[in-house]
């Protein structure tokens, strides 16, 4: 602190200059001949008075001492003020400020207080989020020679209301010497004399590079080189409180999730599956905005914020924006020479009406889990509150599912499958599993079949009905009806478990069943599945002894030279082809093919979903001979199925094992 104020001496002898003056006022007045010479005089006091007691002298500026003691503050401003003041010209800047990556600082030159932002304490690893408002803080974490270059930098920009930058090491060790940036730009008033510097401090990316490696390793996607799930759920949380403060402040989560990714991993490759993910990142990020965030959130999801987004109104801009980016993102890949064509189904939320993280995200998978089940697969959605609720219903029948497979509430019905070229003999059933709920009665498969598959808990439900399905046929084998055959369905999650070839083998020796009356229902997509692994599966359970069938053949993959690999016994030819087989030149062409390829690999061949005489009459035309359908019978319980195969049943002859029976049905 000063003793002396160099403006207090000054005015002070102004002062005493005055006094001198009007003392020697009465001598000019004794000694001149004139009165009036004494005005000069009056005027002259009058002057240094005014100056001594009135006048604003500038204040001294542009010295940062050795100790970086600043002057007493003449107008005394609480750092708290500035920070105030700030608030209310600018509220968003200074969300931004507390938001950013880069800390801020402000130097006030009239009260020598410095300002810190939040941001800066934990830059410098303060022990409490405030800093003291000096320098001192600063002083105190960097190197000697860095603080020093700081002051001289800051001085020299003071001098010429300049602009600087200089680097700064960081002395705590828990910071391992981080770099920091350190810049100022100093504000002037209207007379060109500065009056505060405005400064920020950022933390130097150029780390070395096991640092650059952990940073990348904290927020980049090592495989696509976008944002990680961690960047992205910190960014939007950074959104939703500039959100809460901001009511007018409009931004857009957008997810994208790719259709059958696990499908393309199986079909081609990892490495294909790679580098699809690789190009949809490079798409986005060439489409995104400076502003907007590309992340990817999931093995085949990828999320992006958009900012500035003008208007509530999604039809202002909101749905050209989306519109663009999808249509990028889902155009052919060409990966090998080849185009690879992809479906992306994509979700949009506006942050409106929500105000945390997990809501915005809840309502973009909810939106998300609702195309992939309905028609909109592969489109574009936008959240909308019947979704959530739909996607609550989901939810609780996932518990419901839970508790109906403790309580055994799943019940099988069986079809008959009929051999029109044996008298229209049964030969099989295909077991079809219903829930009979003690509320809503019986519920379909296409209710509850879906979600058990996404939530894994077709797993146990598929052992359990596997375990029906097997102790009943043992029954019916028991009462005579030696070769009949049960078809059970399997999802590609049952199919991919590793324990399935035991659990099912587990299952033949409790129930006691030949497994040669069993046979499983596999999808052409269950069966492109981890190829080399199914077919690993497949042989294992055809060297058992159990047959398996492709369920709703043609309706999945087109590629055949499957089914030469694979030890597949009979094809399924699904009800949308047979459906029209009759009365479209179009289906008919198909359904023959279906039935020439069959015969050419040495498959049998059922045909779903007869309804129709004129149906019927086609596929026996063809050569079509085992059929299941209404046009035979509706699903059966248990009950009844017994009492359909006392009347079509084709006893074997005296001696006629199970195989003969079948080579005789393919004869
Ligand atoms: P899917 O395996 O293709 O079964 C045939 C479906 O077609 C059955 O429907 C059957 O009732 C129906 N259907 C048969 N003939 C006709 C007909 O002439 N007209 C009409 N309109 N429909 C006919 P359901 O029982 O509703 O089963 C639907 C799907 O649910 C099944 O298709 C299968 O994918 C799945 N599913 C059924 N039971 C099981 C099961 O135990 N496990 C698994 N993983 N999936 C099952
Ligand atoms: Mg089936
Ligand atoms: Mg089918």
């Amino acid at each position: 602190m000063r003793l002396f104020d160099e403006h207090v001496v000054l005015r002070f002898a102004l002062l005493l200059a005055c006094l001198l003056f009007a003392e020697s006022i009465p001598d000019i007045l004794n000694l001149s001949e004139h009165a009036y010479n004494f005005i000069p005089y009056i005027l002259a006091i009058v002057f240094l008075a005014y100056v001594a007691l009135f006048y604003k002298f500038p204040v001294e500026t542009g010295k940062i001492r050795n100790d970086v003691e600043i002057p007493e503050p003449k107008v005394v401003e609480p750092i708290r003020d500035l920070k105030k003041d700030l608030l209310e010209k600018d509220e968003m800047f200074q969300m931004m400020i507390d938001v950013s990556s880069d800390g801020f600082w402000t130097f006030d030159v009239a009260s020598g207080k410095v300002y810190w932002s939040n941001r800066i304490a934990k830059m410098l690893a303060a022990e409490n989020t405030s800093l003291e408002d000096t320098f001192e803080p600063l002083q105190k974490r960097v190197i000697e020679s860095d603080w020093n270059a700081f002051r001289e930098q800051l001085n020299a920009a003071l001098q010429k209301a300049g602009t600087f930058s200089c680097n700064l090491t960081l002395l705590d060790a828990s910071k391992k010497n981080a770099k920091f940036v350190i810049s100022g730009r100093v504000q002037s008033n209207d007379l060109g004399r500065p009056i505060r510097v405005i400064g920020s401090l950022t933390e130097k990316i150029d780390r070395k590079p096991d640092e650059r490696e952990a940073y990348n390793f904290v927020y980049q996607d090592a495989l696509t080189g976008v944002y990680n799930r961690k960047y992205f759920l910190e960014k939007l949380k950074m959104d939703v409180d500039i959100a809460a403060k901001r009511p007018d402040y409009v931004f857009a989560v957008a997810l994208l999730d790719i259709d059958s990714f696990g499908a393309i991993n199986a079909s081609y490759s990892i490495n294909i599956g790679d580098n699809v993910l690789r190009t949809i990142a490079d798409r986005l990020k060439s489409i995104a905005r400076p502003d907007d965030c590309v992340a990817r959130i999931g093995p085949d999801v990828f999320a992006v914020i958009l900012h500035n987004i003008e208007s509530r109104d999604p039809n202002d801009d909101l749905i050209p924006l989306v519109r663009n980016i999808h249509n990028k993102v889902k155009s052919p890949i060409l990966l090998e020479g080849k185009d690879l064509y992809i479906s992306v189904s994509m979700s949009i939320v506006i942050n409106q009406d929500v105000d945390c993280v997990e809501d915005i995200l809840a309502n973009a998978n909810a939106s998300l889990r609702d195309m992939k089940k309905g028609i909109n697969h592969g489109g574009i959605q936008f959240f909308s509150g019947g979704i959530r609720e739909k996607a609550m219903k989901l939810y609780k029948l996932e518990f419901e599912i839970r508790r109906a497979i403790q309580a055994q509430e799943f019940v099988l019905m069986y079809q008959p499958i009929v051999d029109i070229r044996a008298g229209n003999k049964i030969v099989g059933f295909e077991a079809l599993v219903r829930w009979n709920q003690s509320e809503r009665g019986i519920i379909s498969p296409a209710e509850f079949i879906p979600i058990a598959e996404e939530t894994g808990l077709i797993v146990p439900m598929g052992a359990l009905i596997l375990r029906m399905a097997c102790r009943q046929t043992k029954l019916w084998v028991d009462m005579g009806y030696k070769n009949i055959q049960v078809a059970v369905n399997f999802s590609a999650k049952q199919f991919s478990m590793d324990s399935m070839v035991d659990d099912v083998r587990r299952v033949l020796t409790e129930t006691n069943l030949n497994p040669r009356n069993l046979k499983l229902e596999i999808t052409e997509y269950t069966a492109m599945c981890e190829a080399d692994k199914t077919i690993e599966i497949m042989r294992a359970l055809s060297n058992m002894g159990i047959q398996i069938s492709i369920d709703d053949f043609g309706t999945g993959y087109s590629s055949l030279s499957y089914l030469k690999r694979y030890p597949v016994h009979t094809l399924k030819m699904d009800k949308y082809f047979v459906d029209h087989v009759a009365d479209n030149e179009e289906d008919a062409a198909f359904a023959r093919m279906v039935i020439g390829i069959a015969k050419s690999l040495n498959l049998d061949l059922i045909a779903e979903g007869v309804e129709t005489k004129e149906q019927l009459d086609f596929l026996y035309r063809e050569g079509c001979r085992l059929i299941q359908g209404f046009y035979f019978s509706r699903p059966l319980n248990t009950e009844m199925a017994l009492e359909y195969m006392k009347n079509h049943y084709n006893i074997p002859s005296q001696g006629s094992t199970f195989e003969t029976e079948q080579e005789a049905v393919k004869a």
